[in-house]
């Protein structure tokens, strides 16, 4: 195309208008500035888990050059940590930072996006959600609720607790009152213990006071900075029932449609790099940690035995048949997280097994 032939296609289809007023528009627009708030389940300034939702405030302002500022709040700052789902989901706030299982009691299927026990680790929730249906099956659980979900941090795989006696058969569970959430919590239930949720900051008093006898929480960097090893002893280990737990961001979505598509973007990048930050954080301090626990703090470190796992195994299913017998979307979301695990174990063997056995 010559240029007159291009500057009468351009008049004709007010291309040259519009490469005119779009010189101006575009400023007019950036002239737009939205400050939002963000509630927490989390207690304020929060190591990782806050910061981590800092870390995205942080990088929406940067990329968008000041045009959106969001401001961060801890739980209880504006809502109680364990309401920011209802606060966000009906306008009041904008944003909200948490984990999905917290909101079982809205829709089971939230349970899901975190972690189910003997579900997927990091990179494969990563997988299933970045690449696979999990997002778009989130989004869709999340819809109703008028919220828009992305994942913005992981915590790797868990830690199995902490607990005040030893736990050598499934016996030991019996009675127990755990703070322990999501499914994993079904599972202790089921085994004659009583799980409880309570939000994060509620934990260390609650065990302090016998108000739970044990408690899980995520690793042991992180456990360490909540001071867990002052009241209580054993730290258990594996974290059958949460293997890479997903923290997440969710978004007012009529607010979040209304947005300008680069806004939309830059949050759903700085969710993106949140999200390996926070993986990141744990995964390289959760060693030193986990030393300086067992070498200065006493803690005595242990295996679940291998008959109190399988235990956890079996109820674990039953518990799931359970959730996806009584909810629709949940049995939906749960066969496609089935499928995708079943598939990437099976490559998983010949990969990430087969190489950390050849590294170890
Ligand atoms: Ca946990």
């Amino acid at each position: 195309m010559n240029r007159r032939e291009f500057l009468k296609k351009a008049l004709l289809t007010g291309g040259v208008v519009g490469a005119t007023t779009s010189l101006t528009a575009p400023a007019v627009h950036a002239r737009k500035r939205y400050r939002w708030r963000m509630v927490t389940t989390w207690p304020p300034h929060f190591p990782v888990l806050g910061e981590g939702a800092e870390m995205l405030a942080r990088l929406v302002e940067e990329m968008s050059e000041g045009r959106m500022r969001i401001r961060v709040y801890g739980g209880g700052e504006l809502v109680p940590p364990l309401e920011a789902f209802d606060a966000v989901s009906q306008g009041i706030v904008e944003m909200g930072h948490g984990a999905a299982y917290y909101w079982a009691g809205k829709s089971p299927a939230t349970q899901f996006f975190t972690s189910i026990p003997f579900g997927m680790n990091a990179q494969q929730m990563n997988a299933w959600l970045y690449a696979g249906e999990g997002l778009r099956l989130w989004e869709e659980v999340y819809a109703p609720f008028n919220l828009v979900p992305m994942p913005a941090g992981n915590t790797g795989v868990q830690m199995g607790g902490w607990f005040n006696k030893e736990i050598n058969s499934i016996e030991d569970i019996k009675g127990l009152k755990m703070r322990i959430p999501g499914l994993g919590g079904k599972v202790i239930s089921r085994a004659g213990g009583a799980a409880v949720l309570s939000a994060g900051g509620e934990i260390y008093t609650n065990l302090e006071r016998g108000v739970i006898d044990a408690t899980e929480w995520v690793g042991p960097y992180h456990d360490y900075l909540m001071g867990f090893y002052r009241i209580a002893r054993y730290y258990y280990y594996p974290g059958w029932h949460e293997p890479g737990s997903v923290l997440e961001v969710f978004i007012n979505k009529k607010r979040f449609e209304a947005l300008p598509e680069d806004l939309q973007s830059i949050i759903r990048t700085a969710a993106y790099r949140t999200n390996i930050w926070m993986l990141s954080e744990f995964e390289s301090k959760n060693y030193a940690y986990l030393k300086k626990l067992v070498e200065e703090h006493k803690v005595r470190l242990k295996r679940f035995p291998d008959d109190v796992l399988r235990a956890f195994k079996r109820y674990s299913e039953e518990v799931i048949e359970d959730v996806i017998a009584k909810d629709r979307m949940s049995k939906r979301v749960y066969e496609s997280f089935r499928r995708f695990k079943r598939d990437i174990s099976k490559w998983a063997r010949v990969s990430e097994v087969a190489y950390y056995e050849l590294m170890m």
